[in-house]
């Protein structure tokens, strides 16, 4: 008999998503039950985004919903908040939140079977922390975190003060997560952090096994080898990008030629205010190799417009930039003030119509240079991977993407297939494209 019930809401990125899996692998083993309705629950745990002031607002009038949503129910759930928003703004809260029954800060989520057990009352002899658990996932990617925090103090950012200083995760923990991920249908693992690059260099000792990125890689790819699987890194920063993990992508077959690189911007004295390193030079001189070692790869990137004091000609510089380097994919950002930051203290903020008059320019282009990207792999064959059905005006195909698309990111691969299974590989002829979009024509399937 399940302890209780318990409904699970995730907001903003896939290292969030990571952090609830885990949490609900915690509570699975302790009895808990998970319901799809506030109102067959016991608890509510959402897991929330500070990254912006727009993302703490979502997470906040998302909970206040769930407060109104949750009276309605049989049981009046419990809503535990954790994660980013508390904590950020973790002492404030409780006087604010009089609606929240508990705060769990994200580096405190391991005890999250602790916390629901004292607010339902639940009491058991076993010790409610349970390490080391299993992690199973719905569908065919899996985000595998190999670190946390972040030690850059961008000037922008509040992901320092949220997640902490950088530490990796050991490497037979994320290589046994990544194992039983795939034995459990996985088809894709997607490695993920602050700043992915970096990986191992907190490691104090010699350790035994991978002591870098490159080395992971090496050793997860052989680790997974006879299942079939690709391996993807997000988050990579400009300095992490040695000759050694350069070269592992290249001669590693399950590691794809996808490079996300978020660079923010160009100018050297931009780029020097964000208090990140780098020039122009230096930047087109790393995409240059990386275009020239890795042959056909594909790049993502992140553009920031408007941090304070970014003039005219700065953004303009930022848009050739842009144009040069081709990106296959560019997320674009308006600089956002956030709260406790060194960037929200400078005097010279740019207006807002600015910064949105800039944004718009800068994903005119990406969008431009995006779609053209997706429009030449047509004509091309690749094998996809099934991700699920989508349905449109009770019109129903496959989609599933390619090795140059990042699930939730970029675009996907509409199938003309009639039956398939979430997670099977097919060969697909790309016969057409839309923005970031492919049709393709399957031409063998598993
Ligand atoms: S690298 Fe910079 S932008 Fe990215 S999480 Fe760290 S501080 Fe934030």
């Amino acid at each position: 008999m399940a302890k209780g019930s318990l409904l699970y809401i995730t907001l903003g990125c896939a290292k969030n998503e990571v952090d609830t899996d885990r949490m609900r692998a915690l509570l699975d083993a302790a009895d808990y039950q998970e319901v799809d309705s506030a109102q067959d629950a016991d608890a509510v745990i959402i897991n929330t985004c500070s990254f912006l002031a727009s993302a703490t607002s979502e997470s906040i009038e998302t909970t206040l919903a769930l407060a109104e949503e949750v009276k309605e129910g049989v049981r009046a759930a419990r809503i535990i908040m954790c994660g980013c928003v508390p904590s950020r703004y973790g002492d404030q809260l409780p006087q604010e939140l009089p609606e929240v029954s508990a705060f769990v800060r994200a580096d405190e989520e391991d005890g999250i079977v602790a916390v629901v057990d004292e607010l339902l009352g639940v009491e058991r002899d076993m010790p409610s922390f349970i390490p080391n658990i299993k992690r199973t996932v719905e569908g065919s990617v899996a985000y595998v975190k190999i670190s946390d925090g972040c030690d850059r103090f961008c000037s922008f950012c509040a992901i320092p003060y949220i997640r902490g200083r950088y530490h990796s995760r050991p490497a037979d923990r994320i290589i046994a997560e990544a194992r039983e991920l795939v034995a459990g249908g996985v088809k894709e693992i997607v490695l993920i952090g602050q700043d992915t690059g970096i990986w191992g260099k907190d490691f104090k000792d010699q350790v035994d096994g991978p002591a870098n990125l490159a080395q992971l890689l090496v050793a997860l790819a052989e680790e997974l080898r006879p299942q079939h699987v690709w391996i993807r890194v997000l988050y990579l920063q400009p300095e992490g990008m040695s000759g050694e993990l350069i070269a592992a992508i290249r001669d590693t077959p399950e590691v794809l030629p996808y490079i996300d690189i978020p660079v923010q911007h160009c100018n050297e004295r931009v780029l020097k205010s964000m208090h990140r390193s780098g020039s122009e030079q230096q930047l087109d001189e790393l995409f240059a190799r990386l275009r020239s070692e890795i042959p056909g790869m594909v790049i993502r990137t992140t553009s920031l417009v408007g941090f304070p004091g970014e003039t005219d000609e700065e953004a303009e510089q930022m848009l050739a930039f842009m144009d040069r380097n081709s990106f296959d994919y560019t997320s674009v950002f308006a600089y956002s003030r956030e709260e406790g930051t060194r960037a929200a203290e400078m005097d010279d903020q740019v207006d807002e119509d600015v910064k949105l008059e800039r944004a718009q320019k800068a994903l005119d282009l990406a969008e431009a240079l995006g779609f053209a990207a997706t429009a030449s792999h047509v004509g091309e064959t690749a094998e996809v991977i099934i991700d699920g059905i989508e349905e449109n005006d009770g019109f129903s195909e496959f989609i599933g993407h390619a090795w140059f698309q990042a699930p939730d990111s970029d675009g996907a691969v509409h199938l003309d297939i009639e039956e398939a299974c979430i997670g099977d590989i097919v060969t697909v002829e790309f016969t057409d494209s839309f923005c970031y979009e492919l049709v393709g024509h399957v031409v063998e399937s598993e």
